[in-house]
């Protein structure tokens, strides 16, 4: 029966369609026989876990075995959440982190080699950033960042001793697009592998493997969980890289607790209906935002007239809830003034829980950064009703430019 279960989520059956997305969030990685009925796996805690002879240690520790000897080398838990992450980003296995931050520094690390050259993209997340100046340097591999609209030219940066091409699309805080696949076969002229950051579109949105990715990470922290209550990373690979980047996680014993993966594999039940919900809330906002006077452009793929639209509609399945916008100049007591007078949006880092945050973020110090005007704000948008959170920018943005007072409480 659950063979049967499984066969049909892999398409396998015979006559039976591979089945929706939708229907592998909600399925994949579920065994209600193996757990006494119960629809969710439960949280499992473990370290040790003994054989019942000499026989079956002998084959545990078989390599290729998936099952476990130890709480380190997974779990029923980390199983089915790193197969069903690899099953919807189309790879081959996945495996966890502690953070999507540990995600991408260890992907980095479980390919690169001292004399290496890494090119990483100007936009990418600052932590990695800094991650590859200080660490990656300091073991000697060679980093350099190009501009995240490069495409195909990509081919100009690459050398012979070129190991990895990171991505993120669109990057982080500044919100460019990537043509991935002309990188990726550029990239791959010269057997470098392309590691990607596809937290921004989640593999619903975008499916890194059909663009030639090698390695797509996931901070689960963000759509995934869901919920703002856990941290937790997952990196996918293709067969080609998957021992390189398995070898590398367990070299480093990385794992994750089992209330992380549990809150990460019930965040992936709903993601679907919450990205869809998302998408539409955030188009919403940023619309209203482009029209508004104080704003002077908004970052966001799926706007018609955004700079990387031509590529989103192109590779992508849709757009999440995550964007930035400049603002036109304006005195800083006055940009005070608008995250002070915010109700509904919190004032905080990360994003992809169920509700708004606003972020003053500082132009990046990068080797191509876009001239932008005046502040930037980074702003995630949550499952609140979008007229809500436009009434809440709209109050916040009058205080902002002196139509109403600063103070809450005071109304004119
Ligand atoms: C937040 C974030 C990360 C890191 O995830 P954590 O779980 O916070 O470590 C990585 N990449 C991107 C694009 C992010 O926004």
């Amino acid at each position: 029966m659950e063979s049967l279960r499984e066969e049909v989520l892999s398409g396998a059956v015979g006559g039976v369609a591979r089945p929706g997305v939708d229907t592998r969030l909600t399925h994949g990685g579920r065994d209600p026989a193996s757990f006494h009925g119960l629809v969710n796996i439960p949280a499992c805690r473990g370290s040790t876990i003994v054989a019942p002879s000499l026989d079956e240690w002998d084959a545990r520790k078989r390599p290729g075995n998936p099952m476990a000897s130890y709480g380190r080398f997974g779990s029923p838990l980390s199983r089915a959440f790193e197969q069903t992450v690899a099953d919807l980003e189309g790879g081959h296995a996945a495996i966890v982190f502690p953070s999507g931050l540990a995600a991408c520094t260890h992907a980095l690390l479980s390919l690169v080699r001292p004399g290496d050259h890494l090119l990483v993209t100007d936009s990418v997340y600052g932590p990695v950033r800094s991650f590859a100046l200080g660490v990656l340097q300091r073991l000697g591999v060679e980093v350099e960042f190009y501009d995240p609209r490069i495409g195909g030219d990509i081919r100009t940066r690459l050398r012979q001793n070129t190991r990895v091409v990171y991505v993120e699309s669109p990057g982080s805080i500044t919100f460019e697009m990537q043509d991935i696949a002309a990188i990726a076969q550029e990239a791959h002229r010269v057997d470098a592998f392309v590691v990607m950051d596809n937290t921004w579109a989640t593999p619903l949105f975008f499916r890194p493997f059909e663009h030639g990715v090698d390695v797509s990470i996931q901070a689960a922290t963000k759509y995934i969980v869901g919920h703002s209550d856990a941290l937790l990373g997952v990196a996918t690979a293709n067969q080609a890289t998957w021992d390189l980047l398995r070898q590398g996680a367990h070299d480093f014993g990385q794992t994750a607790g089992p209330d992380d993966l549990y809150l990460a594999l019930r965040g992936l039940r709903s993601l679907g209906v919450r990205l869809r919900r998302h998408q539409a809330g955030a188009l919403e906002v940023a619309q209203w935002l482009s029209d508004h006077p104080a704003v002077a452009r908004v970052m966001h793929p799926a706007l018609p007239g955004d700079p990387g639209h031509a590529l989103w509609r192109r590779d992508y399945l849709g757009a999440s809830g995550l964007f930035a916008v400049a603002l036109r100049p304006v005195p800083t007591a006055q940009l005070r003034c608008f995250f002070d007078r915010l109700q509904l949006f919190g004032l905080g880092l990360s994003w992809g829980g169920y509700e708004s945050l606003v972020l003053p973020v500082d132009p990046p110090a990068r080797v191509c950064a876009p001239s932008l005007p005046g502040p930037l704000v980074r702003i995630h948008v949550g499952l609140e009703d979008p007229a809500d959170l436009i009434a809440d920018l709209d109050q916040a943005l009058k205080a902002m430019r002196g139509l109403v007072p600063c103070a809450r409480g005071q109304v004119v």
